[in-house]
Formats: C-alpha cells, sequence, structure tokens
C-alpha cells in the first residue's frame, strides 16, 4: 500500500482500537482515540522509510524490527503505541497487496505474502484498506472480549485444581 492507505488504516484502526477499549462513547473514548491516533500512525508510516533507506520490503518490513518497537518502551520508557502502526503496516502490505515483506530480514530475504490482494495502484486499495481494518478490529474485539475472559478463567479453574 502507498502513504495514502497506510494513513488511512492507522486513523481508521485507532478509532476502532479505541471504541473497543473504552466504549463508553464519551470523552473518554475521544481520548482513548486521540492517544493511540498519533503514535500508531507515526509507526504505520515508519516500514517505507525503506524505500529510501535500505530495501524496500526488506530493511523495515520484518518481525525483528517489529520486536525493537515492542520492546523499546519497555526499556525506555516511550514510544507506547508505535509498535501497533508497525504490526498494521506488515498485516496491511501481506494482505492488501500483491506482493509480500521480508519477515526475517535480515536472515532471509525471501518475502512473504498471502495470496490476496491488489495492486498498491488499483483504484480500490481505498476499500481493500477499509476491509483489511475492519478484519483487525474485529479480530482485536474478539480477542478481548471472548479469547481472553476465557483463557483467564481456565487459567483461574486449573489454579483451582492445581493446589
Ligand atoms: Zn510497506
Amino acid at each position: 500500500m502507498n502513504k495514502r492507505g497506510h494513513v488511512l488504516n492507522a486513523v481508521l484502526l485507532s478509532i476502532g482500537l479505541g471504541a473497543v477499549l473504552q466504549p463508553t462513547w464519551d470523552i473518554a473514548t475521544a481520548e482513548m482515540i486521540l492517544k493511540l491516533s498519533v503514535p500508531v500512525t507515526l509507526g504505520a508510516l515508519m516500514p517505507d522509510v525503506d524505500t529510501a533507506f535500505g530495501k524496500h520490503r526488506k530493511t523495515f518490513h520484518n518481525l525483528p524490527m517489529l520486536a525493537i518497537f515492542l520492546a523499546w518502551p519497555i526499556y525506555f520508557g516511550n514510544l507506547q503505541y508505535v509498535w501497533i502502526g508497525v504490526a498494521t503496516h506488515y498485516i496491511l502490505d501481506v494482505v492488501g497487496s500483491t506482493r509480500g515483506i521480508a519477515l526475517w530480514y535480515p536472515l532471509l530475504s525471501q518475502e512473504y505474502n498471502l495470496p490476496v490482494g491488489i495492486p498498491v495502484s488499483s483504484s480500490r486499495s481505498d476499500l481493500v484498506t477499509v476491509l483489511v481494518t475492519g478484519l483487525e478490529i474485529g479480530a482485536f474485539a474478539g480477542i478481548l472480549y471472548y479469547v481472553w475472559p476465557a483463557a483467564t478463567e481456565y487459567s483461574t479453574q486449573v489454579a483451582a485444581i492445581i493446589p
């Protein structure tokens, strides 16, 4: 996807995640959306810096790079939520476009892709971006509301059985 697609994805994702995390539809929801939107959008723009520095879809499009953005706030105490933007950039490239990304770069240069998606230049790229974003928000809500409570309940049951 191009920059326009990644910004659209990041902004819509921030609205969706903010609404899922703070579903009170009041000022707290707006605050959560705002809190997510700037770092997530900056993160979503970061990987394509490799169009100018390094190899595109490789240098900043890999899991070791994502791990750095996940670890950064733990170690330095800043850049929280930027990893969400980096992760959603990878997802949109893999799911939404016809070219993959080098997930294991610099260990492997092979690019991984899903057999779906459309060319970046397609007139339907906004539609695909919105669909992918909807799937991301739905998956996040499903995990938060169904998988996580079920896992918590299961671990409580296990803890009750095992003294
Ligand atoms: Zn990209």
